[in-house]
């Protein structure tokens, strides 16, 4: 195929869900999740679960950077953006999550702070470069996808001798999130939903490659497929699960092979190595501390790390307790099973991560899946 159109053809869906019906064993559920939100919103757009059989679910993962983001860390970066002297860049989504006390880093923008929104790391360096009395931070979030990106705008600023440009450094690793979901013990966490098989994650992947998998799915015992975001590759990932499971295999498949190599990006992974370190814990939303899940920056770095710069108290904000975005963020909720769902919480005043970006599994659902419940026809053209 060479457009992307091609990928979303809907009688070659329903074909591929017609196959899928008729190859899923008709007293067997299989419950997968699609870690990434990427595929979240795939999945809510096309309307891909309602092709499925009712014995094949799809389970919401916590692949959303955004979401993940605890508010103790929007506190941090509220805090940060308050500091004089300091211009806070980052990407639109996250000046509208809700930290703690009902500020967000828009209402602090709204009260002075100097809160500007980039598209890229490199708008960042450049703001550093044409404002030299400014203490530029970049609010660096986002799995292994955007690390790169961060590193090269520290290598350029360096490269150009900026001393007033830092990172906010939140970067996170998907094998620790999946081995984390994998790992809670049922008596740890009662109420878990099981989960047979992952969808990994595609630009992710594109990365780190399909090998940072292979030790889970043998450790655990579950099948992986690493699947392109068009509803056709999501749908051909789920016949790919199935086929698994059927058969009794448990391996890592790789459905995204015009993108994604067994090795990854090996270029972009040698930058992340020599500027990134792993923390020894962080806190993910939804999913509590998780033990190396993380970056920071090495020593060799910390001219650029705005956690050694500047002064800010780490927060243990709580997200608000009638927000559900923990269970839905580990797969156990639906965001129509949250109380505030489309009454408080709606994406104009979100109280909640998982209803700020589109990769949010409560956006995704708003803008897609209430209409649907209404017209169960189904999105693929
Ligand atoms: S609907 Fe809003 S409040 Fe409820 S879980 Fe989703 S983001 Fe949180």
């Amino acid at each position: 195929m060479k457009y992307v159109d091609e990928y979303r053809d809907g009688r070659v869906a329903r074909a591929i869900a017609a196959t899928i019906a008729a190859e899923a064993i008709a007293d067997r559920s299989y419950r997968f999740m699609e870690f990434c939100g990427g595929h979240t919103h795939a999945i809510s757009r096309y309307g891909l679960e309602d092709l499925l059989p009712r014995n094949v679910r799809m389970i919401h993962g916590p692949g959303c950077p955004v979401c993940v983001l605890p508010a103790g860390r929007i506190d941090e970066a509220v805090a940060l953006a308050r500091l004089r002297g300091v211009t806070l860049c980052t990407y639109a989504d996250l000046m509208r999550v809700p930290a703690s006390g009902g500020m967000s880093l828009t209402k602090a923008k709204a009260q002075g702070a100097d809160v500007r929104m980039v598209y890229s790391t490199l708008d960042a360096v450049r703001i550093a470069e044409t404002e030299p009395d400014r203490n530029v931070v970049f609010f660096a979030i986002g799995f292994e996808t955007t690390t790169p990106p961060t590193a090269l705008a520290i290598l350029s600023a360096q490269k150009k001798g900026l001393r007033n440009f830092s990172v906010f450094c939140n970067h996170v690793l998907t094998p620790p999130a999946i081995e984390a979901i994998l790992s809670a013990p049922p008596e740890q966490a009662p109420g878990e939903v099981a989960v047979d098989g992952f969808l990994g994650p595609a630009h992710v992947s594109t990365v780190i490659g399909a090998r940072p998998y292979e030790p889970l799915a043998a450790t655990y015992r579950k099948p992986v497929v690493i699947s392109g975001f068009e509803p056709l590759d999501v749908m051909q990932s789920i016949l790919m699960l199935v086929r698994q499971m059927n058969e009794g295999r448990v391996e890592v498949e790789n459905q995204y092979i015009r993108a994604v190599s067994r090795e990854g990006n090996l270029r972009a992974q040698a930058i992340v190595e020599d500027m990134f370190e792993l923390r020894e814990t962080f806190e993910w939303r939804g999913l509590g501390e998780i033990a190396r899940s993380a970056l920071r920056l090495r020593e060799a770095y910390a001219a650029f790390d705005a956690e050694r710069l500047f002064p800010v108290a780490r927060s243990q904000a709580r997200d608000n307790p009638a927000c559900e975005c923990g269970a839905i963020l580990r797969g156990v909720k639906k965001p129509v099973e949250c109380g505030l769902f489309g009454t408080a919480c709606t994406p104009e005043t979100p109280m909640g991560s998982c209803m700020v970006s589109s990769e949010g599994a409560c956006a995704a659902h708003w803008t897609y899946g209430r209409f649907r419940e209404s017209n169960a026809a189904g999105a693929v053209r």
